[in-house]
Order: C-alpha cells, then sequence, then structure tokens
C-alpha cells in the first residue's frame, strides 16, 4: 500500500515556444501515464502549464525529468504537499494559449510582460498608498480570499476584466497597479496587456498567490481567506499567522470557506455554502434547481417527494417571514 501522506501536488507553467504542441501531448500524456501522475495539462505553441498530482517519488522524477529538458530547465514547480491524488484522470490537451483570457488583443509574455516583484517587494508595495491591487482572477475565486484592500473587479469571469478595465482605467492611471493571480501565468499576459492599454507602473506577483504563502519571510501576510485552487483540494491556505475568514455562505451570509456545485447538474454554479445550508436547499442555487428532475442531491440523498416537499415548505415559510 502506498503511504498517503506522501504525495505531492506540482503547479507550473513556462511560456517558451513548443513546435508540435499535439506530437508534444501524446507522448507527453505517455510519459505522465508511465508514472502514475494524474491531472490536466495545456500545451501550445508558446509553452506548457499544468497541475498534477502522484505520489512523491514519482513527481520528483517528473520535475527532475522535465529539468532536463533545455525549454523546460529553468521551470519553477510550485509544490505541495497533499494526502492521495488532485484529480481522477491525467489530461494533456494542445490548446492554442496555454491560459485563455480571451483577450483580443494579447500579447505574448515571451514578448512583453510587466515588472516582477518577489512576494517581498510585493508586499511592501501593497502597503504603499499610491497603491491599487487588482485581482486577475474570477469572481467566485476573490470571493473565496484575497489581498486585503484588492479591487474585486466587478465580472464573472476573467474574460469580462479588459471591459472593465477600460471603464475603470481613472482608477488605475497614475498609481502603482499591482496584479495577482493563483499561479502567475494569468497575470503574465494580463499585466502586458494592462501596459498597452497606457497604464504605466504595472507590476505582478512572481509566482502568483502560491508562491507568495510558501515564502518564509512573509507567510502569506495580508492575504485573508484561502486560496481557490482548481482540482479536487478547491483551496488551499496561504496566509500562515491569521486566518480572516472573507467567505460568505451563499443563503444566509454568514463566514464560510466551503465551495458546492449546485445541485442541477444544468447549472453547476459553485457557491460557498454550509454543510447544514446544503441539506437545507438541497443544494440548489434556485427554487429551479432544487426542484429540478436531475437534482444531483435529491439523487444522493434518496429524498422521497414527501421529503422534496417539506424541505421546500420550511424555505418558502421563511421566505415568507423575510418578507412580511
Ligand atoms: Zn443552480
Amino acid at each position: 500500500m502506498e503511504n498517503n501522506q506522501d504525495y505531492q501536488v506540482l503547479l507550473y507553467y513556462k511560456f517558451v515556444p513548443v513546435e508540435d504542441p499535439e506530437t508534444f501531448a501524446d507522448e507527453h500524456l505517455a510519459f505522465c501515464q508511465d508514472l502514475g501522475l494524474k491531472g490536466r495539462i495545456l500545451v501550445a505553441y508558446e509553452g506548457i502549464n499544468g497541475t498534477v498530482s502522484g505520489p512523491k517519488e514519482q513527481t520528483e522524477k517528473y520535475m527532475e525529468e522535465m529539468h532536463r529538458d533545455p525549454r523546460f530547465a529553468d521551470m519553477m514547480f510550485k509544490i505541495d504537499k497533499h494526502d492521495g491524488h488532485a484529480f481522477k484522470k491525467m489530461h494533456v490537451r494542445p490548446r492554442p494559449e496555454i491560459v485563455s483570457l480571451k483577450l483580443d488583443d494579447a500579447v505574448s509574455p515571451l514578448e512583453k510582460t510587466a515588472n516582477f516583484l518577489s512576494p517581498k517587494e510585493f508586499n511592501e508595495a501593497m502597503k504603499n498608498e499610491n497603491t491599487v491591487i487588482l485581482d486577475a482572477r474570477n469572481d467566485y475565486e476573490y470571493d473565496l480570499g484575497h489581498f486585503r484592500g484588492a479591487i474585486r473587479p466587478d465580472i464573472e469571469t476573467f474574460r469580462e476584466l479588459p471591459e472593465w478595465v477600460r471603464e475603470n482605467k481613472d482608477k488605475l492611471k497614475d498609481k502603482k497597479v499591482l496584479t495577482y493571480c493563483t499561479g502567475g501565468i494569468r497575470c503574465e499576459k494580463f499585466s502586458g496587456w494592462l501596459m498597452d492599454e497606457g497604464i504605466e507602473d504595472v507590476n505582478q506577483l512572481d509566482g502568483g498567490i502560491v508562491t507568495y504563502g510558501k515564502d518564509p519571510e512573509v507567510q502569506g501576510e495580508l492575504w485573508d481567506g484561502k486560496c481557490y485552487v482548481f482540482d479536487e483540494r478547491i483551496s488551499v491556505p496561504i496566509n500562515q499567522n491569521e486566518h480572516v475568514v472573507v467567505g460568505k455562505d451563499y443563503f444566509d451570509g454568514m463566514p464560510c470557506e466551503r465551495y458546492v456545485n449546485c445541485a442541477n447538474p444544468d447549472c453547476n454554479k459553485q457557491i460557498i455554502c454550509s454543510e447544514e445550508n446544503e441539506h437545507k436547499y438541497m443544494r440548489g442555487c434556485t427554487h429551479e434547481c432544487r426542484v429540478s428532475r436531475d437534482n444531483l442531491y435529491v439523487r444522493e440523498h434518496n429524498l422521497s417527494q414527501d421529503e422534496i416537499q417539506r424541505r421546500l415548505d420550511i424555505i418558502a415559510e421563511e421566505n415568507h417571514k423575510q418578507e412580511a
């Protein structure tokens, strides 16, 4: 039996020309499967972007092999200990881009990207009054945790960010703009784009939030909440000394850091929700999702029609009370 304590999750990317992403993806998949890794890797002409999990020894072997390839010789791996795999399968996919920001006129980070700040430099810059901290992630990521004082662009997905920037340029001009994201990859593209939009003093957090949380000196200072990650862990801690909960329960607004997906498969929306409210609302984000014929919660718990109705009545009664 494998020792479950000895698993690692690797997070990494590298902007570097890859000549034939299709062939690379096929060969790389076989290589990862041989090693017994699981995860998700994107390959494009512009580079590689991946998260994989596996037994410690196998992940070490993977990093060693990758570093032997001149293209990835200096690729930085962010390493987290974990108690098992963080994925169910192994995918390596050729894609037009290794990070899809859908910026119509995105520059390649190989050509242009903003100044990199180390965790220490970023920490100091955050304390400066003339600084604007811009979260370069989706709203559901921000909602679970973010740097103290960071602007949450009023958008649902990162794809809407360019429009938001164009509408809010006044807030960013003449300021020291700091951008950050989970591992740093989104900022590499986004920060270059910001510079092309005429914002002069753009800076990005080198290695992203994950690296910031591991830095022995800053120890995640000024990070509130947890950091959303795109694997089965859902979130990881960042601030080593202080844990301020910023997440709020979707239903009652109480402090909460537990993400679930809406039980209606057609909706699948991610909501922050306590265990208690998951049962109460049958994991449905709306009435329609609760009564959906395909509601997964109802199936998992084998709820009878009577039981469903009983819970719906309780919700209706409460809503009625609130309105009164
Ligand atoms: Zn829903």
